[in-house]
């Protein structure tokens, strides 16, 4: 997707060979018109797939999860890091290792918001190892709902999510495919390394 790319290459952040700051436009700050046409793709992307909800993971899935799930017409639903008191014990959870923070959570959604027989298109903002978007299936199967597919804003194809997630047997589309961040240079898949900072 090109306006991402360019958002990409023009507002990112090499932090290290395996980390890309992004917080001008999805991370922390939003740019709601990028945000409204990753929604739309990703509803592209998906809209011969039957989807019924749309479940993602807070912060950062929530933006363009909302999008997609307005496009498509269906409910949203975030997963939560952290329990708050007024969830009640019905919950669906998983263990969740995250890259950035380096420490397990524990991920829960509510059992009332995830049915069985559903069919859920996951959302995430990144990909790096898979084990956000693994534990979101993870889910998903606990409520005997099917994973019709996993939409990532942007995927980190050096590092081994889409290898995890595809050999588990679910379509990943990703909008930007970043084949490295060597030397604070973004190159993505089949295209020209282009400076970034
Ligand atoms: P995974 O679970 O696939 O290993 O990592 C994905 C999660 O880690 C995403 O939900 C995102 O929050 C975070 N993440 C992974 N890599 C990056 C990165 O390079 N930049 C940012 N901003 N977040 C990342």
């Amino acid at each position: 997707m090109k306006q991402l790319m360019n958002a990409i290459i023009e507002k990112g952040f090499v932090i290290s060979d395996g980390v890309l700051k992004v917080d001008s436009f999805l991370n922390h700050q939003i740019d709601t018109n990028l945000m409204i046409n990753i929604g739309k793709e990703f509803a592209q992307r998906f809209k011969n797939e039957n989807i019924t909800r749309i479940l993602t993971i807070e912060t950062s899935g929530i933006a363009p999860s909302f999008i997609a799930a307005n496009e498509l017409n269906v409910p949203l639903v975030f997963a939560r890091k952290k329990k708050s008191l007024t969830m009640n014990n019905d919950l669906y959870t998983s263990s969740v290792y995250s890259f950035t923070k380096q420490e397990t959570a524990e991920i829960s959604v509510s059992k009332n918001f995830l049915l069985p027989g559903e069919k859920v298109l996951i959302i995430d903002d990144f990909l790096a190892n898979g084990q956000a978007a693994l534990g979101l299936t993870n889910i998903v199967e606990q409520a005997g709902a099917e994973v019709a597919g996993i939409g990532i804003v942007i995927e980190k194809s050096f590092q081994n999510g889409r290898h995890v997630l595809e050999e588990a047997g679910y379509k990943v589309e990703s909008l930007a495919r970043i084949q490295s961040l060597t030397d604070g240079t973004v190159t993505f898949l089949t295209e020209q390394p282009i400076l970034s900072n």
